[in-house]
């Protein structure tokens, strides 16, 4: 029997009823990777002999003693891999350091072993842009599994891991979560520290759990949430307990539907379908649905790509083949040697990140994108704050579709861009955002999952995971 199957709070009850040992759940995960991790392709790396000395060695009296965690490749641990799949870093490279949601992880009892893809710097969402390997979606492996956390949502779907870690800065948790079927979770800008996650767009980034049910996402984020000293962005506010209203229910909250997210027309209508399905056994159990507007919608891709890829331009300006990454030198100067570096160490697309960036910061053109994006973002956090006014949460799809086929859209990323709609601005406005699963539609035969997203003003995971929870147990009551 393979234990990941099962969610961190089974085990958790199996391995305190002495049901099961760490070292079974950890042995049961490397068999299900050399089971299934050469067709799904989640795992960039693992270590077993040392995971097994720390299954060994794991207090289970701790909230998660014994249990393995699998971590995107752009989370630093100590003595394990950071390649963000890019060929820049692919260098033997073993971290000295653990990133602070390592350390908190460690802390917390739980057992690291494993790196996953993702697009790479975790620029995408469909882990196609991937320097290193190709993930496949478990439910169809002609299919993406969303990005750029797609390795973490992989993993999770197939039963490679209990649970995982992954970073969004404009979707990477929740559209993989929906495109694989497991819960994904972005807490607000500034609940969990970033200090080790190699940085992509700093004002949008934030880590999160993937994970097999609405408990677990609540249990990995009282894990790693809290101040930080070496994360000057990190609050150093209350972290209340995330599982004290999961089983509450919705009665009497209030729910904003965005007019916007529905008249979208690439909205694909079986999707739609299952949403509002969702939307409406939400309002049978007492939950009221109210009709609000974020007229600034239809801007949040433009801003995003705008300012995205200016905050990535200066981050990745760090990769030399000096301070960082590999180094090609030709015997041609210093110039010559960060040229070659950076000219094969970047793959395609974080070259047109780049670029863009660098295009949209430049003195001509910075008053006309860089400072109106960042007009425009004020105008998405403004129309939030209103919203959460007069709504508990705001719930919508994650994904305006299902997931696509591999190299679909090879030639076109504008398209992959403009299936982010729903998620980036809860990235702009620092808001919470939770993806659940919502049944499937049907494509070529195959039963691809949708997700249920659910936001809620900034810092109000609690609010976010309750509705999550409410909606976990109405869909598994059918
Ligand atoms: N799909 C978005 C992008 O390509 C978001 C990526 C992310 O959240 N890391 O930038």
């Amino acid at each position: 029997m393979n234990l990941a199957t099962n969610s961190i709070a089974t085990l958790r009850r199996m391995l305190l009823a002495g049901e099961t040992t760490p070292r079974e759940i950890v042995e049961s995960v490397a068999t299900a990777i050399s089971a299934e991790n050469e067709s799904i392709g989640g795992y960039l790396s693992s270590d077993f002999e040392r995971a097994l000395v720390d299954a060994e060695a794991a207090n289970i009296e701790k909230p998660l003693g014994g249990i393995p965690i699998a971590l995107k490749d752009n989370i630093n641990a100590e003595d394990h891999p950071c390649s963000c799949a890019s060929r820049f870093l692919e260098n033997g490279y073993l971290s000295p350091y653990d990133a602070t949601v390592s350390a908190r992880l460690k802390e917390a009892g739980a057992v690291l072993y494993g790196r996953t893809n993702l697009d790479e710097f975790a620029m995408g969402s469909s882990t196609e842009n991937s320097a290193l390997q190709q993930t496949r979606n478990p439910h169809d492996h002609d299919r993406i599994p969303g990005g750029s956390s797609g390795g973490s949502a992989a993993v999770v779907a197939a039963d490679m891991a209990v649970a995982a870690l992954g970073s969004d800065t404009g979707g990477s948790i929740r559209q993989p979560a929906s495109h694989c079927g497991v819960v994904g979770l972005k807490p607000s800008y500034g609940r969990v520290s970033r200090y080790g996650l190699v940085a992509f767009a700093s004002s949008l980034d934030q880590i999160g759990p993937l994970t097999k049910t609405v408990e677990d996402a609540a249990l990995l984020l009282q894990a790693c949430a809290g101040g930080d000293k070496r994360d000057s962005t990190c609050l150093d506010v209350d972290v209340p307990d995330f599982t004290a209203g999961l089983q509450e229910g919705v009665s009497g909250m209030k729910l904003g539907v965005p007019r916007e997210f529905f008249a979208d027309e690439g909205l694909e209508p079986e999707v739609r379908e299952r949403i509002e399905g969702a939307l409406g056994k939400l309002e049978a159990e007492g939950a009221e649905l109210i009709e609000i507007s974020l007229p600034s919608t239809s801007f949040s891709v433009a801003t995003y790509y705008i300012l995205a890829p200016a905050e990535a331009s200066s981050n990745l300006s760090r990769y030399d083949g000096v301070r960082y990454g590999n180094r090609i030198d030709d015997g041609g100067g210093v110039i010559a040697m960060y040229r070659g570096s950076r000219a094969r160490g970047f793959g395609p697309e974080v070259k047109r990140r780049i670029i863009l960036g660098t295009y949209v910061l430049s003195s001509g053109y910075s008053g006309k994108y860089y400072l109106r994006a960042q007009k425009a973002r004020t105008l998405i956090q403004q129309e939030y704050r209103e919203a959460f006014r007069q709504v508990d949460a705001v719930v919508g799809p994650v994904s305006p579709a299902p997931a696509r086929r591999i190299g679909e859209f090879a030639d076109d990323p504008l398209q992959d861009y403009l299936a982010d709609i729903y998620t980036i601005s809860a990235n702009l406005a620092g808001i919470p955002g939770l993806s659940v699963p919502c049944g499937t539609v049907e494509r070529e035969g195959r039963q691809l999952p949708v997700g249920l997203q659910i936001l809620g003003p900034h810092l109000a995971e609690a609010t976010v995971l309750r509705v999550g929870g409410a909606w976990e147990m109405i869909r598994d009551a059918e």
